[in-house]
């Protein structure tokens, strides 16, 4: 038997005991899964923030730690943890992800604010860019962003993407490095924030970085809200440097009532929700990694401890 935690809070495990049964009997896995186990009997622990695991030394036999999330900022600088980490690489998620970020896209390209607010009887005959005239920059060309970066030059917008190492992509500008960020930011008419809380995208986007985005770009964050000086946003909003912004994540979640970005009028706030991981489509990469440990090869999606993503 193959003895598997899920070690999640309460509520998780009744969206997902059924789907993760399911995928491992698809693979033959014979898997005996709980919420329960002495310690020293686990062979994988299937983790989430807020988890009851936050000691992993009596996980003695444990073969690998599988999170659920595709953040590991909550696991990753945990000292306890010396077994191997698997952030969530999740199609479902993917899917979902491309989805938020074009709907938030299409809304500042096309303008629709103004007509979904504006029945007024005032005949308004802006017609908007074509994509090919709105410049998208993406930061993070990871699993995410590089899939959000391929939807919208799909859809004909020039997009240029950011990452830590070189990259290239078809029909994607690639840049990175300090420079290249300068340059994907000079071109952001749309900026989309796809990068992982670390030690060093802390306030990536500070005071600085804002002033060189185009006067009137809009800004897009479902990647995590230490990303953004929240004071230098704010300002940048109030001079009207940048136009709008469109969060999804804030460095304290639930973001409190009083805070500014609920009643600023040109930022829209949503809870947290550009992206779930999907149960059945995840539940089906969990059990691929467990099969793989099985057998010994390599897990998918293991964590760079020392990059902390
Ligand atoms: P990946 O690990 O696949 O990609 C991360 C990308 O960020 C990579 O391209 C990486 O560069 C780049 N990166 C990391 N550090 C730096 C740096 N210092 N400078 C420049 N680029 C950097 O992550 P995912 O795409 O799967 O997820 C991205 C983030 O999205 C998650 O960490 C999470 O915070 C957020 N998220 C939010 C959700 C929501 O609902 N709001 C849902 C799911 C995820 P390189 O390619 O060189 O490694």
């Amino acid at each position: 038997m193959i003895n598997v935690l899920f070690a999640a809070k309460p509520d998780r495990w009744d969206e997902y005991e059924a789907d993760l049964r399911t995928a491992f009997a698809a693979l033959d896995l014979p898997v005996d899964l709980r919420t329960e186990f002495p310690a020293q009997d686990v062979d994988y622990i299937i983790y989430a923030p807020n988890s009851p695991v936050q000691d992993f030394r009596p996980y003695t036999r444990c073969k690998a730690v599988l999170n659920l999330w595709a953040g590991v900022e909550n696991v990753v600088g945990n000292d306890t943890l010396t077994q191997p980490l698997a952030r969530m690489v999740d199609p479902g998620m993917t899917q979902g992800m491309i989805e938020f970020v074009v709907g938030h896209v299409m809304r500042h390209h096309l303008g629709m604010d103004l007509h979904i607010h504006g029945q007024d009887g005032v005949w308004r005959d802006h017609v908007p860019p074509l994509a090919q005239d709105r410049r998208v920059s993406v930061l993070g060309l990871g699993e995410l962003g590089m899939a959000c970066a391929n939807a919208l030059s799909g859809l004909g917008f020039p997009v240029t993407g950011w990452s830590r190492r070189a990259k290239s992509a078809p029909n994607i500008t690639c840049r990175h490095g300090e420079d290249g960020l300068r340059e994907t930011l000079e071109q952001a008419d749309i900026l989309i924030l796809l990068l992982p809380k670390t030690a060093s995208t802390e306030n990536l986007l500070n005071e600085e970085r804002l002033s060189w985005m185009p006067k009137g770009a809009v800004i897009v964050n479902p990647g995590r809200g230490q990303l953004i000086d929240d004071t230098a946003l704010l300002a940048s909003l109030d001079a009207g440097h940048i136009a709008h912004a469109t969060l999804d994540v804030f460095r304290i979640e639930p973001l409190p009532v009083d805070h500014r970005y609920w009643s600023h009028p040109q930022v829209t706030v949503t809870p947290h929700i550009a992206s779930e991981t999907r149960a059945r489509t995840a539940s089906e990469v969990i059990a691929e990694n467990i099969r793989r440990g099985e057998v010994g090869e390599d897990f998918l999606h293991l964590v760079d401890r020392t990059a902390g993503y």
